[in-house]
């Protein structure tokens, strides 16, 4: 064959194997996965419509309605990070011109507005400032003045730290005849949560933080009150790839091909939720709280100021106020390249106000907060 096109050589790399740094994840997410976790994605995938991997399927929706608590049918693992859970839950529910309610406690409420505007939402606000969160009564006044289709709420706000109750808020959808919406990306595995008993209709979260996973498969779960919506919608759902009247036939008994599945990131999903079952879910909500508390008592002996009300503090993730006259990026630049520890940055309002540590699945353990304490103490002037 003679060759008429030349090669173009110059991104062309002859570079080493991978290696990468080792380092304790201690921000917002993602945090370390367990090690048997990646020892389970190092597992040879088979074929997407093989029996073998729909038994793993199947097994990776039945603990998925463990850690939540629910019974829902149509809980499922997303193709992607917490945020295509997120969207998948906003494309099937919403229909042009539906009030979306969304209560805003931080930066993620606001990627919820964002949302359901791209998908024709008439989307009304309410707000908080951060690190605060919505009362009963709030939210009450709100659904009367708004009426909405779907209220839409985070219930651990990872910009602020902030855990928002949800107790009582679901009978209060279905007394003004609209749906619930919530997101669990920091709290699904390390705060309590009874998707079921709140009366959740549709859920989602992510894979890297309280699963001890990597990121990239992300639970979804729909009512069926959802699902009657999504039967009764007008127009087709406005994204292929989010579909649930096509997803369902997938991981329902139909077993009709949708997208190809990551393999190996549904292996890693399906240990993590293993070793969650294996722990307890009702365990794993109590060792998230000790070690959040250890970590709090510690810092506060530092003389740090937490930004969260102790009632509302998420087990999870805690906001540290960066003290007058420190330059926040420099310490924690500091630990990440001196000590290995990554903590986060405030985002949005909270950008440069406060650090965000991360005690979350496999990384909420003692040694941990011992080891960024230590570390903190040689790096705090
Ligand atoms: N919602 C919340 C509360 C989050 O903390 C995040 C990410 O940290 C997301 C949504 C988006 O998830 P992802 O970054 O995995 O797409």
């Amino acid at each position: 064959m003679t060759q008429t096109i030349s090669i173009n050589n110059s991104q062309k790399l002859l570079i080493e194997p991978l290696s990468m740094p080792s380092r304790l994840l201690l921000g917002p997410g993602p945090s370390n996965a367990h090690p048997a976790v990646l020892q389970a994605i190092n597992t040879p995938p088979v074929g997407h419509l093989d029996p073998a991997f729909f038994a793993v399927m199947d097994e990776i929706q039945s603990l998925l309605r463990y850690v939540w608590q629910t019974e829902n049918s149509l809980t499922i693992a997303m193709s992607g990070t917490g945020t295509s859970a997120m969207e998948a839950t906003i494309a099937n529910v919403t229909e042009p011109g539906d009030v979306v309610l969304v209560g805003v406690i931080g930066y993620f409420g606001n990627r919820l507005v964002d949302m359901a505007g791209r998908y024709g939402a008439d989307v009304r606000t309410i707000t908080k400032s951060w690190g605060q969160v919505f009362s009963l009564d709030e939210l009450r006044t709100a659904l009367e003045t708004h009426r909405p289709a779907i209220l839409a709420l985070v219930h651990a706000e990872t910009s602020t730290g902030a855990r928002q109750p949800l107790e009582g808020v679901g009978e209060l959808c279905r007394e003004f005849g609209c749906l619930l919406l919530v997101d669990t990306v920091t709290s699904l595995g390390g705060v309590p949560i009874f998707l079921d008993e709140w009366g959740v209709d549709l859920a989602y979260s992510c894979s890297q933080k309280g699963l001890s996973c990597p990121p990239g498969a992300s639970p979804f779960t729909m009512s069926s009150r959802a699902w009657e919506k999504l039967q009764k919608r007008r127009t087709k759902v406005a994204n292929f790839y989010l579909d649930m009247t096509l997803l369902s036939k997938y991981w329902g008994s139909d077993r009709i091909y949708h997208h190809t599945a990551p393999i190996n990131m549904y292996y890693a999903l399906r240990e993590a939720l293993r070793l969650l079952a294996e722990e307890g879910i009702e365990n794993s909500w109590q060792r998230h709280q000790q070690n959040v508390e250890y970590l709090w008592q510690q810092l506060e002996d530092l003389g740090l100021t937490l930004h969260v009300e102790k009632e509302y503090r998420l087990p999870t993730l805690t906001t540290v106020r960066i003290p007058d006259g420190i330059d926040g990026k420099a310490i924690a630049r500091q630990l990440l390249l001196e000590y290995g520890i990554e903590i986060g940055g405030g985002l949005g309002d909270l950008a440069g106000k406060v650090w965000r540590i991360g005690l979350m699945g496999f990384n909420s353990r003692k040694e941990n907060v011992d080891r960024l304490v230590a570390a903190l103490r040689q790096v705090l002037p």
